[in-house]
């Protein structure tokens, strides 16, 4: 059974959990009507099914290759690559002036979850672009723009983000690489980048990077940063590739899996930049770019486990071991619990990812303040939830797959190996629960309450026709509430952050009982209120064991002395 793509389950999610109505009454999207969304879903499942799911093979076992200082894609990523930016996938979500399509995140992220899960490493690159779309079009000039804009939208030109130095990882204000003006309103910029996904590719004419750098006069630490661009041509006086720029791939990573996407260590030697956004203003800048990501990674984890869960099904239709009805190991209870899993899980991570995506478009078009940190509050949970979910139903789809899990030619390895990084890229799943518990309660908790209102609201009413369901979903959410409010009230962030992992799970168990129950509601005689009760009943009694890690506070992880630690 190849990867079939689900669209049905985008069409319900929009209609049921995440009100894409409320999203298409909108001016600015209202365009997106039911008929465009069903469209879209279909077309854009057509070319994972079709042509991105037959290149998930090859990026494993052809990884890209540096020859001679010339990079080599794997096999067929070169035409993979050429389809996505002819069906202006690309685009989806870039503004109309310059080519895009304008249409919803929610639309955009619901299809690139789907080229996740159909080839990962392949979907990284047109990730990187869209995200490198995103910051132009907020921070560049119009000079820029009107050049670079069309070229990325129509994925003649590709882009990257260069962050991280071998010193500056999670600590980016640690970074060194420089910038020089040239006089002429350019910089020359100079340093090492390592870890650069898609730093090179033999599809795009021209490959642009963005690159966090600091001016001559800059003050230390992540304020005295500023943001590059930088092509690997310089354009010339049409606007077309012109003369290399001094820059240039250094090597290519050895890496556990996402061996299709060239991990790349750069070098500028004074390559000539433009600046995008202010002097010094870069990390603002850049996290336009890192914000979209995050919403884009939390998909990556959750197209990982859609493959993941579909091979492994497909597995356990088939294989016959011990005694069963069917004859197959589907029947055996611990399979079926596995699968249950994945499949429940997947379900609440979508759900969550695509709220994040709508509260970015409801925001976007109301410029509403409730709307904004509701994005911002969930963009943390989706990205660590969504790629926890990855890690998590791949790991399971090995298991499924008993020794032939371990064994590379099924590919369910290949799964796990590859979703891993998406809880250390994009800011590491640690940072992203800190995150959660400092920037993102500043207000307060307010934010955070909304939600949580809105969650309890919801149960309340559903307590008349599922009480069964209801009622565990309000109490989880009312011990979150409790916890939420003790960890607000922490004034040593050692407390809260030693806590913030569990903490940011068990919001994400409360926030997937919420989905599930209103999938249930939606359709109480079908698969979506089994699901909704395997969840209520077996995943969401999680949370009360991560809400007493949440709130074991500070001083037993630090117990230990270093010398303890290393001690026998
Ligand atoms: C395959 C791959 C692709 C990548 N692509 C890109 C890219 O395109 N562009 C780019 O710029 N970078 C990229 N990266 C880099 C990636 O973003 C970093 O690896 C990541 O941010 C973590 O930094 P680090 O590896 O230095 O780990 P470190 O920062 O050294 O972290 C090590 C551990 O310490 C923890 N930690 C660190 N600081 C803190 C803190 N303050 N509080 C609590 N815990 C902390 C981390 O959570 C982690 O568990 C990529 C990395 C990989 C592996």
């Amino acid at each position: 059974m190849p990867y079939r793509a689900p669209v049905a389950d985008y069409e319900f999610l929009f209609r049921h959990a995440v009100d894409f109505d409320r999203i298409a009454a909108t001016d600015k999207f209202a365009e997106a009507s039911e008929d465009v969304v069903s469209a879209i879903l279909t077309e854009a499942g057509k070319l994972c099914e079709e042509v991105m799911a037959p290149l998930q093979r090859n990026g494993d076992l052809e990884p890209a290759r540096l020859e001679n200082g010339v990079l080599r894609t794997s096999p067929g990523f070169s035409d993979g690559w050429n389809a996505i930016a002819e069906g202006g996938w690309i685009g989806m979500s870039a503004d109309p002036e310059y080519g895009g399509m304008g249409l919803p995140m929610t639309l955009t992220t619901a299809v690139n979850e789907m080229m996740s899960a159909a080839c990962l490493s392949l979907q990284l690159a047109p990730l990187m672009t869209q995200g490198q779309i995103e910051a132009l079009e907020h921070h560049a000039s119009d000079e820029l723009k009107n050049l670079y804009l069309p070229k990325m939208i129509a994925g003649e030109w590709s882009g990257t983000m260069n962050l991280t130095e071998p010193q500056a990882g999670s600590d980016v204000g640690a970074l060194t690489s420089k910038a020089e003006p040239n006089g002429d309103g350019t910089y020359s910029v100079s340093g090492q980048k390592i870890f650069i996904s898609w730093g090179d590719n033999d599809f795009a004419e021209n490959v642009c990077h963005l690159v966090l750098a600091r001016l001559p006069d800059a003050v230390p630490g992540t304020k005295g940063i500023s943001l590059f661009l930088v092509p690997k041509y310089l354009p010339d006086e049409n606007g077309n590739p012109g003369v290399a720029n001094d820059l240039k791939v250094v090597s290519l990573e050895h890496k556990m899996g996402l061996h299709g996407s060239p991990t790349c260590v750069m070098q500028y030697d004074g390559a000539k930049g433009w600046l995008v956004g202010k002097e010094h203003g870069g990390m603002a800048a850049m996290f336009t770019m890192m914000n979209n990501a995050r919403l884009g990674v939390g998909g990556q984890g959750i197209g990982a486990a859609e493959g993941a869960y579909q091979q492994a099904l497909e597995y356990a239709l088939e294989r016959k071991q011990g005694k069963t009805p069917s004859g197959t190991i589907l029947d055996h209870a611990d399979v079926r619990r596995m699968l249950m899993s994945m499949r429940a899980d997947t379900f609440a991570a979508r759900a969550i990812m695509l709220a994040n995506a709508a509260a970015i478009d409801m925001a976007n078009a109301t410029g509403d303040a409730d709307w904004v940190s509701r994005a911002a509050l969930l963009t943390p949970i989706n990205k660590a939830f969504g790629t926890e979910t990855g890690m998590r139903v791949s790991e399971e789809g090995v298991q499924v797959h008993g020794g032939m899990g371990f064994i590379e030619e099924t590919g369910a390895a290949q799964f796990y190996r590859d979703v891993r990084v998406t809880a250390i890229y994009e800011g590491t799943n640690g940072i992203q629960a800190m995150d959660l518990v400092a920037r993102k309660m500043m207000d307060g908790g307010e934010a955070a309450s909304r939600l949580l209102d809105e969650i309890e609201d919801h149960a309340e009413r559903a307590r008349g026709s599922m009480p069964e369901l209801a009622g565990p979903v309000w109490e989880a959410t009312e011990s979150l509430r409790e916890t939420t409010e003790w960890l607000i009230s922490q004034s040593d962030m050692n407390t809260r952050f030693a806590g913030a992992v569990p903490y940011l799970k068990a919001f994400a168990r409360v926030l997937g009982g919420h989905y599930h129950l209103k999938a249930a509601l939606a359709e109480p005689n079908g698969t979506r209120f089994k699901l909704a009760r395997f969840y209520i009943n077996a995943l969401l009694p999680e949370f009360s064991g991560l809400l007493v890690q949440a709130q074991n506070g500070a001083d037993d992880v630090f117990a230990l002395s270093a010398e303890e630690m290393v001690a026998a």
